[in-house]
């Protein structure tokens, strides 16, 4: 047991992906006793099959692109916090269009992104040739190109990994994997404690929620916010000998180097030809048709084939934004769910840590809140009545 000064607050935070991980880390930091409980292993939910581009291009309505760009920001705080961040890579992003119909949204997102003071420019292909000899720039056609040089991407994994170590090394933060959380108990209106498929009862104070595409579920007396979840792929190539430092983003095509040469390939389109996770194959269609995508901006991918082929559940609140805040059945159960939940996280845990544990309110989360969802199905039942 810790106490700092005169408050002593017990914080049960379920789920250990980066957003757990986040709010883990901020709320030990903050001065509570943290007990992170995790079904599987440390991340290795949504966060160990993301792109993980941190970045708030397209990003609207206003607050949500103000929201990523406070988790970029907030990964370069954590990268001083820790003096070295093994797991976050900052070298920018090339982007450029091919098809026609998508010019116009392509130049109102250039303007609006200059306009919002986010960081952004032209480049010509002579120069993206010099920073980057592996893409065949035939690739680009007659487009021009935007270059945006603070994204970067992070390896969620080892961001988790990190995290959660300082948090049990600095502040004695506990991490049981392996234990999935069947019940958060009430009493009163309160949480009390949350109970585990093992039997075990951790009493506590406050629940954080981080339970990414299983938020939907509800865990004894709490319920769970309603969701949208799509479902996501991603191929991976064995090591290739390329230089490649950037992100592309094409169309509906992403590109990234994913350590040790190998290459991470995303196309939307293959994510949306399906509707729940699948085992693929690195020899099936799907990887075919992602490596094929990938070859014509980076040819020398043609011959290398696909190592691996990974699905996941992207998971969306109802409404595609944010979910954070208080959830208004029960006091001291906050939900913590978002799409983008690598470029977020970081900002997500030190909102989690002042709202939970200092009880400071961010006023700018307020169209985050989980009542929004709640409000709508309470008006509905009213309206029946
Ligand atoms: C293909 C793809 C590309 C993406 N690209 C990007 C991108 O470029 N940029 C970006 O910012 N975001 C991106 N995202 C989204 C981002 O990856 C997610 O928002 C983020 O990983 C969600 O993290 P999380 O911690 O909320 O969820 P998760 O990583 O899924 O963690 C939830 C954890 O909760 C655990 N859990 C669930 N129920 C229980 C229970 N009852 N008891 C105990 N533990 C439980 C699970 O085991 C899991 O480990 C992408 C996602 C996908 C799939």
């Amino acid at each position: 047991m810790r106490i700092i000064g005169v408050i002593y607050m017990r914080v049960v935070v379920i789920g250990s992906g980066i957003v757990g991980s986040s709010a883990a880390y901020e709320c030990a930091k903050a001065g509570a006793d943290v007990i992170v409980l995790e079904a599987g292993r440390i991340a290795g939910g949504t966060s160990a099959v993301s792109f993980a581009w941190t970045n708030a291009t397209t990003k609207r309505p206003r607050p949500y692109f103000d929201l990523n760009v406070s988790g970029m920001r907030a990964h370069l705080e954590l990268r001083r916090d820790f003096g070295a961040a093994p797991w976050f890579t900052q070298t920018g992003s090339f982007d450029w269009r091919t098809v026609p119909e998508t010019m116009d949204d392509y130049f109102e997102n250039f303007r609006q992104m200059r306009e919002w003071g986010y960081g952004v420019d032209w480049i010509d292909k002579k120069r993206v040739a010099e920073m980057e000899p592996d893409i065949d720039v035939c690739a680009f056609g007659d487009c021009p190109i935007s270059y945006y040089p603070e994204e970067g991407w992070v390896d969620p994994v080892l961001y988790s990994a990190w995290l959660l170590r300082a948090a049990k090394e600095r502040w004695g933060a506990q991490v049981k994997i392996g234990l999935r959380v069947t019940e958060i108990e009430t009493d009163g209106g309160r949480v009390r404690a949350v109970r585990t498929a093992d039997g075990e009862r951790y009493a506590t104070d406050a629940v954080v929620n981080c339970t990414g595409g299983w938020s939907s579920e509800r865990l004894g007396d709490a319920q769970g916010i309603p969701l949208s979840s799509t479902i996501g792929v991603l191929a991976i190539t064995p090591p290739i000998a390329l230089t490649l430092r950037s992100q592309l983003h094409a169309d509906d095509l992403d590109l990234r180097p994913d350590g040790a040469g190998r290459i991470m390939i995303h196309k939307v389109s293959v994510d949306m030809t399906f509707k729940k996770p699948e085992t693929l194959s690195p020899i099936g269609d799907e990887a075919a048709t992602l490596l094929e995508a990938a070859s014509r901006v980076l040819p020398s991918l043609r011959s290398a084939g696909v190592e691996a082929i990974r699905t996941t559940v992207r998971p969306f609140p109802e409404d595609g934004y944010t979910c954070a805040g208080a959830m208004p059945d029960i006091a001291g159960h906050y939900m913590a769910v978002t799409h983008s939940g690598v470029t977020i996280a970081p900002q997500l845990g030190k909102v989690v840590a002042d709202e939970v544990v200092r009880g400071k309110i961010h006023e700018e989360m307020e169209t985050f809140r989980p009542q929004r969802f709640f409000q709508a199905h309470t008006q509905r039942a009213a309206a029946h009545v």
